[in-house]
């Protein structure tokens, strides 16, 4: 699986300039996943420490799957504040890497599509408590509240990142985990356009799953099989 993987190394080259401010990485082994609620909770806007993503601020959110053998561990990263020291609104972006084995595209494209569909649900099961998150499928936004309960606990990116992977790798598809954490409003919109291109695979996927001829010249998903590696071997086959 190498279809996102220029998208990876597009996010992970932004995130590490270090130009836009201080990134910091934690090994999820050491960090106390927060606690899950087992649902959604609503906190209300008298008891919210701040808000993440939302009020007109910048905010996306992706998910990225690959094989790539460079991925051999878990980690979490923070691009900006934390949690403790987010006092205004500010823009945010959870981006959320996925190692997984061979998901068996060139044999079973359904299986494939359905299992990296899988794998971006995740996220719509996971309730940190004190952490209400509003998930905008059709924008890719993803928008946070954070209660005053949980900052006087002690929330932190590391600790809801633990929890994040802990869900992730409850899929035996799933073998390592990098979920990056960014509250820099340039690298939140340098990092938009890419919440498009991965839209633009799914279309794809979509696309050569319905059966649609395959007629590059006059396909429609054209400039998306362009860009991305492995897309066209896909849909007509390794010749
Ligand atoms: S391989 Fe060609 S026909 Fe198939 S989706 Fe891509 S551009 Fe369209």
């Amino acid at each position: 699986m190498k279809l996102y993987d220029k998208i990876i190394e597009e996010t992970m080259e932004t995130v590490k300039n270090t130009s836009f401010g201080r990134l910091k990485e934690y090994d999820p082994l050491a960090q106390a996943a927060w606690n899950d609620q087992g649902s959604s909770e609503f906190i209300m806007q008298r008891d919210t420490a701040c808000e993440i993503g939302a009020a007109g601020m910048p905010s996306v959110n992706y998910t990225l799957v690959t094989t790539s053998k460079d991925i051999t561990d878990d980690s979490i990263y923070v691009i900006g504040k934390d949690i403790s020291e987010i006092s205004k609104d500010t823009a945010f972006a959870r981006i959320v890497i996925l190692k997984t084995d061979d998901l068996g595209e060139d044999t079973d494209k359904e299986k494939t599509f359905q299992t990296i569909r899988n794998l971006e649900f995740v996220r719509y099961h996971v309730f940190p408590a004190g952490y209400m998150v509003r998930v905008s499928s059709r924008s890719n936004q993803e928008q946070v509240r954070i209660s005053k309960e949980a900052v006087k606990k002690g929330i932190s990116f590391a600790n809801v990142g633990a929890l994040y992977i802990n869900k992730y790798k409850e899929l035996p598809e799933v073998k390592n985990v990098k979920i990056l954490f960014i509250t820099v409003k340039e690298v939140v919109e340098k990092l938009m356009p890419n919440a498009d291109k991965v839209d633009g695979i799914t279309r794809t996927l979509t696309h050569i799953l319905d059966g649609m001829p395959t007629d590059c010249g006059h396909c429609s998903m054209k400039a998306v099989c362009d860009e991305v590696d492995g897309l066209r071997e896909m849909h007509l086959g390794k010749k």
